[in-house]
């Protein structure tokens, strides 16, 4: 069980009386990470990897450390598979542009992936005249099988895919496509940019070669985010940006590359945010994942359930909870979302997310509409929150009758 009141004391934003429904977009942070960057500013601020002298001793352990506090969660096999980024949309990119590609592979993607996991293949495809197809979800965003197993062939070179649809919620069965993708000795791409924040995520469980996410989405601060990269597959990324940092060796003549994450971090890299963002994983790892996913669950039903109730209200995402997270989106009958939104932070001071979510596809071809209304919820969010949240809902439709 979460001490949600607990919690909350880490967080002063929400002392102004704020209802902030709109993590999956970017969390709040919490005082012990935000105490953990200060400690580098005040106490050891230095560059990292490049120098002797005790500041830069000491700034490097702590940047390491978080490159194992986040192997450590994520479970993968050493802290060299973990890349230091700015976001996940950075990870997927460094994968996407860092692949060889030959006219004849595929990339197998879906139409609930965010912008940031899809362009990025369009792009690959425009560049190199590779195969592209798009696996498409039910209108609630499930999955069949089926249509991977049809999809992935033996010139399959890249599956990407999201673990958790940003857009309707929906959890996808990762582990069943990676097993498929190996099957035909293609590579695995996982987008877990809504998955890693609220569940226990386990690399070598789901059996991924790469997988991304946000540290600003999970109670790290901005501009920070990692990379997975399986230890086996590391040489055939080449990296997007090499220089400082990046070498085991250069002449005159030639450069050699460093291996594990020194290869991907080219120049100095955002020091306090990538500590910060240790700390956020060693907050949650505190509060514990299975405990976060519980409280979640028994919230996220509550709120789905609930916008369901409300006349006018449409609801998006599947309706069980298993398959679903504590974000849902919602139309409120021919409102348009912003205006939801506006209504929602003008009356209430609750904060929502609304347009279409970097989802453009997943709005025009899975659920047919232009944009919805998206609330989300994570470890600081309260039932009575969530009250507020429905009956402000319920009297915006109200309004329109
Ligand atoms: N993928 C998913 C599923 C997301 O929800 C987001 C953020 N909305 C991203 C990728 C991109 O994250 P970032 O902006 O941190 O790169």
């Amino acid at each position: 069980m979460l001490d949600v009141n607990g919690i909350r004391q880490d967080f002063p934003i929400l002392r102004t009386g704020v209802i902030y429904m709109d993590s999956a977009a970017s969390s709040l942070t919490p005082e012990p990470v935000l105490d953990k960057m200060m400690e580098f500013y005040h106490q050891y601020r230095a560059n990292v990897d490049r120098g002797i002298h005790q500041l830069s001793q000491r700034a490097s352990e702590e940047y390491e450390r978080a490159h194992r506090k986040v192997a450590q969660l994520l479970n993968a096999g050493s802290e060299q598979e973990i890349i230091m980024t700015r976001n996940t949309t950075e990870g997927l990119n460094i994968v996407a542009n860092g692949l060889k590609w030959k006219r004849e592979n595929k990339i197998v993607t879906t139409l609930m992936d965010h912008h940031s996991n899809f362009i990025i293949w369009q792009r690959v495809r425009q560049r190199h005249g590779v195969k592209l197809e798009v696996v498409k979800p039910s209108e609630q965003g499930l999955f069949d099988l089926g249509d991977f197993e049809r999809a992935i062939d033996d010139s399959t070179r890249v599956v990407a895919v999201p673990h958790v649809s940003n857009a309707l919620g929906a959890i996808v069965p990762v582990r069943e496509i990676t097993r498929l993708a190996a099957s035909r000795g293609a590579l695995t791409v996982i987008d877990a940019a809504q998955s890693v924040p609220h569940m226990k995520v386990d690399v070598r469980e789901i059996g991924c070669d790469f997988l991304a996410f946000s540290g600003h989405k999970m109670c790290g601060p901005t501009g920070s985010g990692a990379l997975y990269i399986k230890g086996t597959v590391a040489d055939e990324v080449e990296p997007t940006f090499i220089g400082g940092g990046t070498i085991q060796d250069v002449s005159s003549e030639d450069f050699g590359l460093a291996t594990g994450w020194h290869r991907f971090e080219a120049g100095t890299p955002a020091i306090a945010e990538g500590i910060g963002l240790g700390r956020a994983v060693g907050y949650l790892l505190e509060l514990g994942l299975e405990n976060i996913r519980l409280h979640e669950v028994k919230l996220g039903k509550t709120l789905y359930e609930g916008l369901g109730k409300i006349r006018k209200v449409k609801v998006y995402g599947p309706e069980d909870m298993g398959s679903r997270v504590a974000l849902t989106s919602f139309n409120v009958g021919e409102l348009n979302p912003h205006d939801v939104a506006l209504a929602l932070d003008v009356s209430r001071k609750i904060m929502i997310r609304s347009g279409h979510h970097c989802t453009l596809p997943t709005m025009k071809e899975v659920i047919h509409a232009n944009g919805t209304a998206r609330a989300s919820l994570y470890v600081y969010n309260t039932r009575e929150e969530v009250e507020t949240f429905l009956s402000t809902v319920e009297e915006i439709a109200r309004s329109l009758t």
